[in-house]
Protein backbone atom coordinates (compact mmCIF):
# COMPACT_ATOMS: atom_id res chain seq x y z
CA UNK A 1 0.00 0.00 0.00
CA UNK A 2 1.36 3.27 -0.90
CA UNK A 3 2.26 5.84 1.92
CA UNK A 4 0.60 8.46 1.23
CA UNK A 5 -2.80 6.45 1.20
CA UNK A 6 -1.58 6.05 4.97
CA UNK A 7 -3.57 9.44 6.31
CA UNK A 8 -6.79 7.40 4.70
CA UNK A 9 -6.96 4.73 6.97
CA UNK A 10 -7.99 5.95 10.28
CA UNK A 11 -11.21 7.73 8.64
CA UNK A 12 -14.18 6.19 8.41
CA UNK A 13 -17.23 5.46 6.44
CA UNK A 14 -20.78 3.95 6.10
CA UNK A 15 -21.32 0.23 4.47
CA UNK A 16 -23.38 1.55 2.29
CA UNK A 17 -25.82 -1.22 1.81
CA UNK A 18 -28.25 1.30 0.65
CA UNK A 19 -28.52 4.72 0.49
CA UNK A 20 -29.31 6.89 2.20
CA UNK A 21 -28.07 4.69 4.30
CA UNK A 22 -29.49 3.30 8.35
CA UNK A 23 -28.23 6.67 9.77
CA UNK A 24 -30.18 8.20 7.99
CA UNK A 25 -33.62 6.71 9.19
CA UNK A 26 -36.46 8.17 11.25
CA UNK A 27 -39.70 7.96 12.09
CA UNK A 28 -41.31 9.53 9.60
CA UNK A 29 -41.37 6.28 8.12
CA UNK A 30 -43.96 3.89 10.03
CA UNK A 31 -46.21 0.93 8.84
CA UNK A 32 -48.70 2.86 7.02
CA UNK A 33 -46.04 4.06 4.42
CA UNK A 34 -44.78 0.80 4.42
CA UNK A 35 -48.05 -0.87 3.13
CA UNK A 36 -48.70 1.79 0.75
CA UNK A 37 -45.34 1.40 -0.75
CA UNK A 38 -45.97 -2.69 -0.67
CA UNK A 39 -49.62 -2.39 -2.50
CA UNK A 40 -47.48 0.00 -5.27
CA UNK A 41 -45.28 -3.45 -6.13
CA UNK A 42 -46.01 -4.12 -9.83
CA UNK A 43 -47.49 -7.62 -10.69
CA UNK A 44 -44.22 -8.62 -12.57
CA UNK A 45 -41.76 -6.66 -10.39
CA UNK A 46 -38.69 -8.48 -8.65
CA UNK A 47 -38.63 -8.80 -5.59
CA UNK A 48 -35.75 -10.14 -3.30
CA UNK A 49 -36.58 -12.15 0.18
CA UNK A 50 -34.41 -11.51 3.59
CA UNK A 51 -35.44 -13.29 6.38
CA UNK A 52 -33.76 -12.96 9.94
CA UNK A 53 -33.17 -15.23 12.47
CA UNK A 54 -32.10 -13.49 15.28
CA UNK A 55 -30.61 -16.04 17.73
CA UNK A 56 -27.25 -17.44 18.20
CA UNK A 57 -25.79 -19.86 20.91
CA UNK A 58 -23.04 -18.31 21.54
CA UNK A 59 -21.60 -14.47 21.41
CA UNK A 60 -18.72 -13.61 19.00
CA UNK A 61 -17.17 -10.83 20.84
CA UNK A 62 -16.75 -9.18 17.24
CA UNK A 63 -20.59 -9.27 16.83
CA UNK A 64 -22.32 -6.13 15.10
CA UNK A 65 -24.80 -7.87 14.48
CA UNK A 66 -28.49 -7.41 15.63
CA UNK A 67 -28.92 -11.19 17.48
CA UNK A 68 -29.43 -13.08 20.94
CA UNK A 69 -27.75 -15.48 22.69
CA UNK A 70 -30.65 -18.09 23.42
CA UNK A 71 -29.84 -21.34 24.99
CA UNK A 72 -33.17 -22.01 25.50
CA UNK A 73 -34.55 -22.89 22.02
CA UNK A 74 -38.45 -23.29 23.74
CA UNK A 75 -37.41 -19.54 24.25
CA UNK A 76 -36.89 -18.86 20.50
CA UNK A 77 -39.91 -20.72 19.49
CA UNK A 78 -42.40 -17.96 19.30
CA UNK A 79 -40.30 -16.16 17.18
CA UNK A 80 -40.89 -18.86 14.12
CA UNK A 81 -44.93 -18.24 14.45
CA UNK A 82 -43.84 -14.64 14.14
CA UNK A 83 -42.08 -14.35 11.40
CA UNK A 84 -45.08 -16.64 9.41
CA UNK A 85 -47.65 -14.69 10.85
CA UNK A 86 -45.04 -11.19 9.22
CA UNK A 87 -45.18 -13.21 5.69
CA UNK A 88 -48.56 -13.82 5.53
CA UNK A 89 -49.51 -10.42 6.69
CA UNK A 90 -47.29 -9.08 3.49
CA UNK A 91 -48.64 -11.71 1.44
CA UNK A 92 -52.27 -10.43 2.28
CA UNK A 93 -50.83 -6.60 1.03
CA UNK A 94 -49.29 -7.87 -1.92
CA UNK A 95 -51.88 -10.11 -3.50
CA UNK A 96 -50.03 -12.18 -5.81
CA UNK A 97 -47.97 -8.79 -7.09
CA UNK A 98 -44.31 -8.94 -7.52
CA UNK A 99 -42.29 -12.38 -8.19
CA UNK A 100 -39.65 -13.44 -5.85
CA UNK A 101 -35.87 -13.41 -7.33
CA UNK A 102 -33.90 -14.42 -5.28
CA UNK A 103 -34.57 -15.62 -1.21
CA UNK A 104 -31.86 -14.98 1.83
CA UNK A 105 -31.68 -16.11 5.09
CA UNK A 106 -29.22 -14.02 7.33
CA UNK A 107 -28.63 -13.51 10.98
CA UNK A 108 -28.27 -14.04 14.24
CA UNK A 109 -27.38 -17.89 12.70
CA UNK A 110 -30.10 -18.92 10.66
CA UNK A 111 -29.39 -22.64 11.50
CA UNK A 112 -30.13 -22.07 15.25
CA UNK A 113 -33.76 -23.68 14.18
CA UNK A 114 -33.97 -27.31 12.63
CA UNK A 115 -34.24 -27.67 8.82
CA UNK A 116 -37.88 -28.75 9.14
CA UNK A 117 -38.26 -25.24 11.04
CA UNK A 118 -36.86 -22.90 8.13
CA UNK A 119 -38.52 -25.36 5.66
CA UNK A 120 -42.49 -24.63 7.32
CA UNK A 121 -40.78 -20.89 7.07
CA UNK A 122 -40.01 -21.42 2.98
CA UNK A 123 -43.68 -22.96 2.87
CA UNK A 124 -45.06 -19.81 4.07
CA UNK A 125 -43.08 -17.60 1.39
CA UNK A 126 -44.58 -19.84 -1.44
CA UNK A 127 -48.22 -20.10 -0.29
CA UNK A 128 -48.11 -16.30 0.43
CA UNK A 129 -46.23 -14.62 -2.00
CA UNK A 130 -44.33 -17.47 -4.22
CA UNK A 131 -41.52 -18.63 -5.54
CA UNK A 132 -40.65 -21.29 -8.02
CA UNK A 133 -37.54 -23.56 -8.20
CA UNK A 134 -35.64 -21.26 -10.04
CA UNK A 135 -35.03 -18.42 -6.90
CA UNK A 136 -31.89 -19.34 -5.39
CA UNK A 137 -32.35 -19.63 -1.54
CA UNK A 138 -29.08 -18.59 0.07
CA UNK A 139 -28.56 -19.43 3.80
CA UNK A 140 -25.76 -18.09 6.54
CA UNK A 141 -24.34 -21.19 8.53
CA UNK A 142 -22.76 -21.48 11.79
CA UNK A 143 -20.28 -24.27 11.06
CA UNK A 144 -20.41 -25.22 15.11
CA UNK A 145 -24.05 -26.15 14.19
CA UNK A 146 -23.93 -27.74 11.14
CA UNK A 147 -23.96 -31.39 11.14
CA UNK A 148 -23.82 -33.66 7.95
CA UNK A 149 -27.57 -34.86 8.22
CA UNK A 150 -28.38 -31.13 8.64
CA UNK A 151 -26.48 -29.98 5.81
CA UNK A 152 -28.43 -32.53 3.32
CA UNK A 153 -31.66 -31.93 4.65
CA UNK A 154 -30.91 -28.06 3.95
CA UNK A 155 -30.12 -28.63 0.77
CA UNK A 156 -33.12 -31.13 0.33
CA UNK A 157 -35.58 -28.09 1.43
CA UNK A 158 -33.92 -25.90 -1.32
CA UNK A 159 -30.99 -23.97 -0.08
CA UNK A 160 -28.74 -23.58 -3.04
CA UNK A 161 -26.02 -21.28 -1.40
CA UNK A 162 -24.57 -22.00 1.66
CA UNK A 163 -22.22 -19.24 3.46
CA UNK A 164 -20.19 -20.24 5.76
CA UNK A 165 -18.83 -17.54 8.67
CA UNK A 166 -15.50 -18.63 8.83
CA UNK A 167 -13.76 -15.16 9.97
CA UNK A 168 -10.39 -16.53 10.45
CA UNK A 169 -8.42 -20.16 11.19
CA UNK A 170 -6.06 -19.51 13.96
CA UNK A 171 -6.81 -20.79 16.57
CA UNK A 172 -5.21 -17.94 18.38
CA UNK A 173 -7.19 -15.49 16.72
CA UNK A 174 -10.53 -17.71 17.25
CA UNK A 175 -10.16 -17.41 21.15
CA UNK A 176 -9.73 -13.78 21.25
CA UNK A 177 -12.98 -13.44 19.55
CA UNK A 178 -14.73 -16.52 21.57
CA UNK A 179 -15.22 -18.43 17.95
CA UNK A 180 -13.15 -21.26 18.14
CA UNK A 181 -13.91 -23.85 14.94
CA UNK A 182 -11.24 -26.27 13.83
CA UNK A 183 -10.34 -26.18 9.98
CA UNK A 184 -11.57 -29.65 10.16
CA UNK A 185 -14.90 -28.53 11.02
CA UNK A 186 -15.49 -26.40 8.57
CA UNK A 187 -14.00 -29.17 5.68
CA UNK A 188 -16.67 -31.01 7.03
CA UNK A 189 -19.24 -28.59 6.69
CA UNK A 190 -17.71 -27.87 2.69
CA UNK A 191 -17.39 -31.54 1.91
CA UNK A 192 -21.64 -32.64 3.38
CA UNK A 193 -22.72 -29.62 1.06
CA UNK A 194 -20.87 -31.17 -1.94
CA UNK A 195 -22.20 -34.42 -1.20
CA UNK A 196 -25.44 -33.18 -1.17
CA UNK A 197 -25.27 -31.07 -4.66
CA UNK A 198 -24.00 -27.63 -3.45
CA UNK A 199 -22.52 -25.78 -6.17
CA UNK A 200 -22.64 -22.28 -4.88
CA UNK A 201 -20.45 -22.30 -1.43
CA UNK A 202 -19.47 -18.80 0.11
CA UNK A 203 -17.34 -17.94 2.84
CA UNK A 204 -17.20 -14.94 5.29
CA UNK A 205 -13.62 -13.74 6.59
CA UNK A 206 -12.91 -11.07 8.28
CA UNK A 207 -9.41 -8.90 8.42
CA UNK A 208 -8.49 -5.83 11.31
CA UNK A 209 -9.05 -8.97 13.86
CA UNK A 210 -7.37 -9.74 17.25
CA UNK A 211 -3.80 -11.01 17.25
CA UNK A 212 -4.09 -11.72 13.12
CA UNK A 213 -0.49 -10.83 11.63
CA UNK A 214 0.73 -11.24 8.16
CA UNK A 215 1.62 -14.96 8.61
CA UNK A 216 -1.23 -16.20 10.66
CA UNK A 217 -3.56 -14.51 7.90
CA UNK A 218 -1.51 -16.11 4.95
CA UNK A 219 -2.03 -19.53 6.41
CA UNK A 220 -5.94 -18.90 7.34
CA UNK A 221 -6.04 -17.35 3.71
CA UNK A 222 -4.67 -20.60 2.04
CA UNK A 223 -6.76 -23.08 3.67
CA UNK A 224 -9.63 -20.78 2.45
CA UNK A 225 -8.45 -21.80 -1.26
CA UNK A 226 -7.65 -25.49 -0.36
CA UNK A 227 -11.39 -25.57 0.02
CA UNK A 228 -12.35 -23.77 -3.14
CA UNK A 229 -15.01 -21.72 -2.03
CA UNK A 230 -17.40 -20.06 -4.82
CA UNK A 231 -17.30 -16.76 -3.25
CA UNK A 232 -15.52 -15.69 -0.67
CA UNK A 233 -16.34 -12.27 1.42
CA UNK A 234 -13.37 -10.57 2.84
CA UNK A 235 -15.28 -7.61 5.65
CA UNK A 236 -12.88 -5.52 8.13
CA UNK A 237 -13.71 -6.01 11.55
CA UNK A 238 -15.34 -2.84 12.65
CA UNK A 239 -13.96 -2.34 16.50
CA UNK A 240 -17.03 -0.08 17.97
CA UNK A 241 -16.17 -0.49 21.47
CA UNK A 242 -18.18 2.80 22.40
CA UNK A 243 -21.36 1.58 20.54
CA UNK A 244 -21.37 -2.21 20.99
CA UNK A 245 -20.40 -3.03 24.60
CA UNK A 246 -19.52 -6.67 24.29
CA UNK A 247 -16.63 -5.78 22.01
CA UNK A 248 -14.96 -4.22 25.14
CA UNK A 249 -14.28 -8.08 25.66
CA UNK A 250 -11.41 -7.50 22.85
CA UNK A 251 -7.97 -5.88 24.08
CA UNK A 252 -7.70 -2.79 22.00
CA UNK A 253 -3.83 -3.66 22.70
CA UNK A 254 -4.18 -6.98 20.17
CA UNK A 255 -5.26 -4.83 17.19
CA UNK A 256 -3.66 -4.56 14.60
CA UNK A 257 -2.53 -1.26 13.74
CA UNK A 258 -3.96 0.46 10.86
CA UNK A 259 -0.99 -0.09 8.68
CA UNK A 260 -0.93 -3.63 9.53
CA UNK A 261 -4.41 -4.19 9.09
CA UNK A 262 -4.66 -2.97 5.52
CA UNK A 263 -1.72 -4.95 4.78
CA UNK A 264 -3.79 -7.95 6.00
CA UNK A 265 -6.42 -6.92 3.03
CA UNK A 266 -3.51 -6.39 0.32
CA UNK A 267 -2.59 -9.86 1.07
CA UNK A 268 -5.96 -11.89 0.39
CA UNK A 269 -6.16 -9.79 -2.36
CA UNK A 270 -2.80 -10.81 -4.15
CA UNK A 271 -3.55 -14.25 -2.76
CA UNK A 272 -7.11 -14.79 -3.91
CA UNK A 273 -6.31 -13.47 -7.33
CA UNK A 274 -3.36 -15.72 -7.78
CA UNK A 275 -5.57 -18.55 -7.35
CA UNK A 276 -7.92 -17.64 -10.24
CA UNK A 277 -10.77 -15.55 -8.06
CA UNK A 278 -12.42 -12.37 -9.77
CA UNK A 279 -12.56 -9.13 -7.61
CA UNK A 280 -16.46 -8.43 -6.84
CA UNK A 281 -16.89 -4.97 -5.73
CA UNK A 282 -14.35 -4.17 -3.75
CA UNK A 283 -14.31 -6.60 -0.77
CA UNK A 284 -15.70 -9.65 -2.50
CA UNK A 285 -13.85 -12.47 -4.52
CA UNK A 286 -15.74 -15.09 -6.58
CA UNK A 287 -14.73 -17.36 -8.65
CA UNK A 288 -15.28 -16.19 -12.69
CA UNK A 289 -17.78 -19.09 -13.61
CA UNK A 290 -20.16 -17.73 -11.38
CA UNK A 291 -23.36 -15.90 -11.63
CA UNK A 292 -22.05 -12.89 -9.29
CA UNK A 293 -18.56 -12.69 -11.41
CA UNK A 294 -20.72 -12.53 -14.91
CA UNK A 295 -22.48 -9.83 -13.44
CA UNK A 296 -19.66 -7.92 -12.49
CA UNK A 297 -18.22 -8.65 -16.14
CA UNK A 298 -21.31 -7.92 -17.31
CA UNK A 299 -21.82 -4.31 -15.87
CA UNK A 300 -24.68 -5.86 -13.48
CA UNK A 301 -22.98 -6.06 -10.08
CA UNK A 302 -25.73 -4.90 -7.67
CA UNK A 303 -24.98 -3.70 -3.82
CA UNK A 304 -28.30 -4.84 -1.40
CA UNK A 305 -28.21 -5.29 2.93
CA UNK A 306 -26.20 -8.40 2.55
CA UNK A 307 -23.78 -7.12 0.14
CA UNK A 308 -22.93 -7.33 -3.40
CA UNK A 309 -25.39 -9.46 -5.32
CA UNK A 310 -26.36 -10.73 -9.08
CA UNK A 311 -30.17 -10.61 -7.78
CA UNK A 312 -31.75 -8.09 -10.26
CA UNK A 313 -34.69 -7.71 -7.87
CA UNK A 314 -34.15 -3.15 -6.47
CA UNK A 315 -36.79 -3.88 -4.75
CA UNK A 316 -36.08 -6.00 -0.99
CA UNK A 317 -38.83 -6.92 1.60
CA UNK A 318 -37.45 -8.19 4.79
CA UNK A 319 -39.05 -10.39 6.83
CA UNK A 320 -37.83 -10.04 11.28
CA UNK A 321 -36.53 -7.67 13.59
CA UNK A 322 -34.20 -5.20 12.60
CA UNK A 323 -34.62 -6.27 9.06
CA UNK A 324 -34.67 -3.38 6.54
CA UNK A 325 -37.35 -3.87 2.96
CA UNK A 326 -36.28 -1.30 0.30
CA UNK A 327 -39.39 -0.76 -2.54
CA UNK A 328 -38.81 1.97 -4.92
CA UNK A 329 -37.60 5.05 -3.04
CA UNK A 330 -38.54 4.43 0.50
CA UNK A 331 -36.60 2.13 2.84
CA UNK A 332 -38.42 0.65 5.88
CA UNK A 333 -36.99 -1.19 9.24
CA UNK A 334 -38.68 -3.52 11.56
CA UNK A 335 -38.29 -2.75 15.29
CA UNK A 336 -35.20 -3.44 16.09
CA UNK A 337 -36.18 -5.98 19.69
CA UNK A 338 -37.49 -9.50 18.93
CA UNK A 339 -39.96 -8.54 21.99
CA UNK A 340 -41.37 -5.16 19.89
CA UNK A 341 -41.50 -7.19 16.97
CA UNK A 342 -43.47 -10.02 18.02
CA UNK A 343 -45.63 -7.58 19.78
CA UNK A 344 -46.80 -5.75 16.69
CA UNK A 345 -46.83 -8.84 14.61
CA UNK A 346 -48.97 -10.53 17.00
CA UNK A 347 -51.68 -7.50 17.60
CA UNK A 348 -51.83 -8.34 13.64
CA UNK A 349 -49.71 -4.92 12.96
CA UNK A 350 -46.36 -4.47 10.47
CA UNK A 351 -43.82 -4.17 12.53
CA UNK A 352 -42.22 -0.94 10.97
CA UNK A 353 -40.30 1.72 13.32
CA UNK A 354 -38.43 4.09 11.17
CA UNK A 355 -36.94 4.48 7.60
CA UNK A 356 -36.92 7.24 5.32
CA UNK A 357 -38.17 8.36 2.07
CA UNK A 358 -35.58 9.12 -0.68
CA UNK A 359 -35.89 12.30 -2.62
CA UNK A 360 -34.75 12.40 -6.23
CA UNK A 361 -31.26 13.99 -5.28
CA UNK A 362 -30.32 11.06 -3.12
CA UNK A 363 -31.63 8.50 -5.63
CA UNK A 364 -29.49 9.93 -7.98
CA UNK A 365 -26.68 10.48 -5.60
CA UNK A 366 -27.15 6.71 -4.54
CA UNK A 367 -26.42 6.23 -8.14
CA UNK A 368 -23.22 7.43 -8.01
CA UNK A 369 -22.86 5.73 -4.65
CA UNK A 370 -23.67 2.11 -6.49
CA UNK A 371 -21.65 2.68 -8.94
CA UNK A 372 -18.67 3.64 -7.01
CA UNK A 373 -18.93 0.09 -4.90
CA UNK A 374 -20.15 -1.80 -7.58
CA UNK A 375 -17.91 -0.93 -10.66
CA UNK A 376 -15.21 1.65 -9.21
CA UNK A 377 -16.74 4.28 -11.90
CA UNK A 378 -19.78 6.63 -11.71
CA UNK A 379 -20.59 8.97 -14.39
CA UNK A 380 -21.41 12.50 -13.29
CA UNK A 381 -21.66 14.25 -16.39
CA UNK A 382 -25.43 15.41 -15.28
CA UNK A 383 -24.20 16.40 -12.09
CA UNK A 384 -25.99 19.85 -12.98
CA UNK A 385 -29.25 18.59 -12.79
CA UNK A 386 -28.65 18.51 -8.80
CA UNK A 387 -26.35 21.60 -8.25
CA UNK A 388 -25.52 24.69 -8.75
CA UNK A 389 -21.53 25.00 -10.12
CA UNK A 390 -21.57 27.82 -7.12
CA UNK A 391 -23.27 25.38 -4.72
CA UNK A 392 -20.91 25.71 -1.57
CA UNK A 393 -21.22 21.56 -0.93
CA UNK A 394 -20.58 20.59 -4.38
CA UNK A 395 -17.67 22.98 -4.36
CA UNK A 396 -15.99 21.15 -1.24
CA UNK A 397 -16.78 17.59 -2.98
CA UNK A 398 -15.13 18.70 -6.26
CA UNK A 399 -12.20 19.92 -4.35
CA UNK A 400 -12.38 16.68 -2.30
CA UNK A 401 -12.23 14.75 -5.31
CA UNK A 402 -9.13 16.83 -6.71
CA UNK A 403 -7.33 15.67 -3.13
CA UNK A 404 -8.27 11.98 -4.37
CA UNK A 405 -7.07 12.21 -7.69
CA UNK A 406 -3.47 13.75 -6.73
CA UNK A 407 -3.27 11.18 -4.01
CA UNK A 408 -3.98 8.29 -7.03
CA UNK A 409 -6.81 7.20 -5.60
CA UNK A 410 -9.16 8.07 -8.44
CA UNK A 411 -9.01 8.93 -11.93
CA UNK A 412 -10.99 11.97 -12.91
CA UNK A 413 -11.70 12.56 -17.34
CA UNK A 414 -14.30 13.20 -18.94
CA UNK A 415 -16.94 13.34 -16.35
CA UNK A 416 -16.58 10.00 -14.93
CA UNK A 417 -14.72 8.91 -11.70
CA UNK A 418 -12.68 6.38 -11.82
CA UNK A 419 -11.25 4.29 -8.78
CA UNK A 420 -7.88 2.85 -8.96
CA UNK A 421 -8.10 -0.68 -9.09
CA UNK A 422 -5.44 -0.77 -6.58
CA UNK A 423 -7.19 1.65 -4.49
CA UNK A 424 -10.38 -0.19 -4.26
CA UNK A 425 -10.16 -0.83 -0.67
CA UNK A 426 -10.59 3.03 -0.25
CA UNK A 427 -14.14 2.87 -2.49
CA UNK A 428 -16.33 3.81 0.67
CA UNK A 429 -14.12 5.97 1.68
CA UNK A 430 -14.32 8.49 -1.91
CA UNK A 431 -18.25 6.66 -2.36
CA UNK A 432 -18.88 9.08 1.21
CA UNK A 433 -17.73 12.35 -0.52
CA UNK A 434 -21.45 11.98 -2.23
CA UNK A 435 -23.06 11.60 1.17
CA UNK A 436 -23.75 14.76 2.74
CA UNK A 437 -25.58 13.74 5.79
CA UNK A 438 -22.52 11.72 6.77
CA UNK A 439 -20.12 14.34 6.79
CA UNK A 440 -22.49 16.04 9.31
CA UNK A 441 -23.21 13.32 11.36
CA UNK A 442 -19.38 12.74 11.72
CA UNK A 443 -18.83 16.41 13.18
CA UNK A 444 -22.36 15.63 15.45
CA UNK A 445 -21.28 12.35 16.56
CA UNK A 446 -17.79 10.94 17.69
CA UNK A 447 -15.68 9.62 15.05
CA UNK A 448 -15.20 6.33 17.01
CA UNK A 449 -19.02 5.62 16.27
CA UNK A 450 -18.67 4.56 12.47
CA UNK A 451 -16.76 1.57 10.88
CA UNK A 452 -13.39 2.00 9.42
CA UNK A 453 -13.27 2.76 5.65
CA UNK A 454 -10.84 0.04 5.05
S1 LIG B 1 -22.74 -16.28 15.11
FE1 LIG B 1 -22.80 -14.39 13.89
S2 LIG B 1 -24.56 -13.28 14.65
FE2 LIG B 1 -24.09 -14.87 16.17
S3 LIG B 1 -22.80 -13.87 17.68
FE3 LIG B 1 -21.44 -14.80 16.18
S4 LIG B 1 -21.09 -13.18 14.66
FE4 LIG B 1 -22.85 -12.59 15.86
Amino acid sequence: MQEKWHKYLTRSAPRYTSYPSALHFNTAVGPKEYRAALENIGLYEPISIYIHIPFCTQLCWYCGCNMRVENDPERARPYLQAVIAEIKQVGEILRGRGVVSQIHFGGGTPNYFAPKDLRNILDQVEQSIGFTDKSPVCMELDPRLCTSEGIHELAAIGITRMSLGVQDFDPKVQEAINRVQSFEMVEACVSAMREAGVEDVSFDLLYGLPLQNADSFVDSLRKTISLSPERISLFGYAHLPQKILHQRLIRDDDLPSPVARADLAVLADKAFLAAGYQCIGFDHFAKPETAIARAAQEGRLARNFQGFTEDKAKNVIGFGPSAISQIHGLLAQNAKYISDYQQAIGEGQLATQKGVEASSVEQRLGDWIDGLLCRQQADLSDWHEIAAPDDSEWQGLCAQLRRFEADDLIVLAAGQITIRPEARAFSRLIAAVFDPSFAKQRKERSAKAFSRAI
